[in-house]
């Protein structure tokens, strides 16, 4: 049954537009609200902050169904399977209840930032850098290829707050795309996923509140090594299903 929803909400609202949104590079807004209020954002969210509290297979569920008819654009899986764990699982009340609402309501699209013109596989060596005071964060630094980066109203930032201590020196800040001092880069000529906003983003002293470190300081890479695996399994899930697809 949900199988069946999601595939009448990807023949009415997806493939009719895909090939504008290739066209554009970038998915219209109206679809992240549209998938909102059709509940196929971050099905698993416990309920109390918006999801429908389902496990990762619903998840699955969306993914193949958007991959059977090729709509590689709209970046869901990122925003559900990926930035939303790290929310869940290392997120205060307080961060989880001001913005997971937002997330599976499509009010809020999600990215998380951790590739740098200078670093990929390698993620101890990022040099984005958040100098934590008692009250404050500021962030510097830029990052490129994040997916949802045009359309991102919430980014995870790997960054580091201690540069002398390698993977022990990184930390996790929750930026907000209207902070002062963030700014969207070009969104990037790819060879496939059109219709992906992929994108670099600049952190010019961006000042955020405290409350915007997510986990502890210094535990970012742990807290990364930790959520990879479920960000590989949906890049997994979703070839197999286009390779299904196209067989
Ligand atoms: C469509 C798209 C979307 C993306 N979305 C995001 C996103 O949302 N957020 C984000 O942070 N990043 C994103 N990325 C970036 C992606 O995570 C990086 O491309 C990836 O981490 C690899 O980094 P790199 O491209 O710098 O390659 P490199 O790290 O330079 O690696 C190049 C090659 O060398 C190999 N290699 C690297 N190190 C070693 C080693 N020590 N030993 C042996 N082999 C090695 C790699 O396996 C790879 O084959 C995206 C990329 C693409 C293409």
């Amino acid at each position: 049954m949900f199988r069946e929803s999601v595939r009448r909400f990807v023949k009415k609202h997806v493939e009719p537009y895909h090939n504008e949104w290739e066209k554009k590079g970038i998915v219209s807004r109206d679809f992240w609200l549209e998938a909102g209020a059709a509940g196929i954002l971050c099905p698993n969210v416990p309920e109390e902050y918006g999801g429908s509290g389902t496990d990762f297979r619903y998840n699955v569920i969306i993914v193949e169904e958007f991959m059977k008819v090729g709509a590689t654009g709209p970046g869901i899986s990122v925003h559900s399977d990926i930035v939303t764990p790290y929310l869940l699982n290392y997120g205060t009340e307080s961060q989880k209840s001001s913005w997971l609402p937002g997330m599976c309501e499509g009010r809020l699209v999600g990215a998380i930032a951790m590739t740098e013109p200078g670093t990929g596989s390698d993620l101890q060596s990022v040099k984005t850098n958040a100098k934590i005071t008692d009250n404050e964060i500021i962030l510097n630094g830029q990052k490129t290829f994040i997916t949802n980066g045009q359309n991102a109203d919430l980014i995870i930032v790997v960054a580091k707050t201690d540069p002398s201590s390698g993977a022990k020196g990184t930390s996790l800040i929750m930026c907000e795309g209207d902070r002062d001092g963030f700014k969207r880069g070009r969104n990037l000529d790819k060879v496939g996923l059109k219709a992906q906003d992929t994108s670099e983003l600049f952190f010019d002293n961006v000042k955020l509140p405290i409350s915007n470190l997510l986990g502890s300081k210094g535990k970012g890479f742990y807290n990364l090594m930790e959520q990879l695996p479920q960000e590989r399994l949906a890049i997994a899930v979703s070839a197999v299903a286009a390779a299904e697809a196209a067989l």
